[in-house]
């Protein structure tokens, strides 16, 4: 999915982080955009022109992970970061912020520079009362059906947060409609 966001925004101020070239592989295409080049060809991007005067991803991101006094993003307080590592949720995080069981995106989605850029698909994967809640209790990685399923839309490396994940949206859902 990488090769869908080669935008010249994601090269700017999203990728420019080399923390994020340091981060395990994940799901989000904001992550593998940051892979894709060195942390010297990382650190030599500079702002788009179209960024001097837009803070849309700004105000856009539900953790406050693009501040106006830093060009690079606080890596470290992206929601994507967060939802890949194990582990309890960091208390600064609010409730409100999860959005999605991987990744994140949301700056990616509203940047007027990504217009046409990303690309969503439907999966034809489903999964049944039971194995929800084994996901949901955690202990499904030793599940065969399951591992299967993951495997097949590329999450079988998220087994472990997926639960955990999975919990926070729907507390979500429960507090705050509509997701
Ligand atoms: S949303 Fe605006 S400021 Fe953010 S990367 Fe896109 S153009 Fe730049
Ligand atoms: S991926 Fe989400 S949490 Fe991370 S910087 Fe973008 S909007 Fe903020």
């Amino acid at each position: 999915m990488a090769d869908l966001l080669t935008g010249q925004s994601i090269l700017s101020r999203h990728s420019a982080s080399s923390r994020h070239a340091q981060l395990k592989p994940a799901a989000s295409c904001l992550m593998r955009a940051a892979q894709m080049g060195s942390d010297h060809q990382a650190l030599s991007y500079s702002g788009l022109p179209a960024c001097e005067n837009c803070r849309v991803c700004l105000e856009a991101c539900p953790t406050g992970a693009i501040t106006e006094e830093r060009f690079l993003l606080h890596a470290e307080r992206c929601l994507t970061w967060h939802n890949e590592i194990s582990g309890g949720w960091p208390d600064w995080l609010p409730a409100d912020a999860h959005h999605c069981l991987v990744g994140c995106l949301k700056c990616q989605e509203v940047c007027p520079q990504n217009q046409g850029r990303l690309r969503y698909e439907s999966l034809d994967v489903s999964f049944d009362a039971s194995e929800t809640d084994l996901i949901l209790s955690g202990q499904c990685e030793n599940d065969e059906g399951i591992k299967a399923k993951l495997t097949e839309i590329g999450l079988a490396g998220y087994a472990p947060v997926l639960g955990r994940n999975l919990k926070a949206l729907m507390n979500r859902q429960f507090t705050q409609s509509p997701l």
